[in-house]
């Protein structure tokens, strides 16, 4: 089940936390990936890791998504490097965090751009390819705050929410097709950044959580995972909450 060999993805913010469990749960099921980021190094490393633990032929395509012509760029490098592309993950989120009343212009637009317009340029771009070959499947991380909402984070849920109604939008023009567009939005997952918190604060952030704990970056890859398979054919324009049911939404 859930078997993605033959296939072929593109996943932004790749080397990232949750983008590199995500990249380790496509390419174990036997996807070969194109790994995408802005941070070339840092890219190249985790592309030799993946490639020496899976043993498949994975590249990385370096791509500022804050640049336009570079985000434009990324789909056909991927369908001209790995010759078609048949699962796109937009993963690769920035926060730029601040009470409404201080945030400034360039904090609101930075969080626009590289979270929401980037993906909707990707998954425009991904989507001609997809709806000629007659499969697809768009996989787009978005967070239990664009559903909630987070002080000071006004920006950040605004993209969030945003991602959810292009992709309900964009799964209705292409179901006929077999293309499926669905969304993961995960809860607080352990991360670099979560590591280095203050035990009280994360025992305050686990107390709100009834699984007492965070999720971990495999079991958001895991969801990805299914979302991309053949076996989710009739899912689209649905939203996986991966929170520890600390919002039961929907
Ligand atoms: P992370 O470790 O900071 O990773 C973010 C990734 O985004 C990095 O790989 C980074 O790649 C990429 N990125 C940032 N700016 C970029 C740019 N201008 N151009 C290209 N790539 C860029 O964050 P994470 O926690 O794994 O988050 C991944 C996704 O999950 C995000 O969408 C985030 O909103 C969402 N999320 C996370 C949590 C959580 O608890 N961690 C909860 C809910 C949702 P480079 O370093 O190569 O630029």
């Amino acid at each position: 089940m859930f078997d993605l060999t033959g296939m072929t993805a593109l996943v932004t913010g790749a080397s990232g936390g949750i983008g590199s469990s995500i990249a380790r749960a496509l390419a174990a099921q036997g996807a070969r990936l194109a790994l995408s980021g802005s941070n070339a190094a840092k890219l190249r490393a985790f592309r030799d890791e993946l490639n020496a633990e899976y043993g498949q032929d994975h590249v990385e395509i370096t791509c500022d998504l804050s640049n336009t012509q570079q985000v434009e760029e990324l789909v056909p490098a991927t369908v001209d490097t790995l010759g078609k592309i048949d699962i796109l993950v937009n993963n690769a989120g920035i926060t730029r965090d601040n009470l409404a009343m201080r945030m400034k212009d360039e904090e609101w637009s930075d969080v626009i751009r590289i979270n929401l317009e980037a993906a909707f340029r990707l998954m425009r771009a991904a989507a001609k390819p997809m709806m000629k070959a007659r499969f697809g499947r768009i996989v787009t991380i978005t967070s239990v705050v664009g559903a909630t909402g987070n002080p000071g984070q006004m920006n950040y849920a605004a993209a969030k929410a945003g991602l959810t109604g292009m992709t309900k939008s964009l799964a209705q023009e292409l179901a006929s097709r077999g293309v499926t567009a669905n969304c993961v939005a995960p809860g607080f997952i352990r991360t670099a950044m979560t590591d280095v918190l203050p035990d009280a604060q994360k025992e305050a952030l686990n107390a709100r959580i009834p699984m007492g704990r965070m999720g971990e970056g495999e079991e958001i890859g895991a969801a990805v995972a299914f979302l991309a398979s053949r076996e989710a054919a009739y899912v689209t324009g649905q939203t996986l909450h991966v929170n520890g049911g600390m919002a039961m939404l929907g």
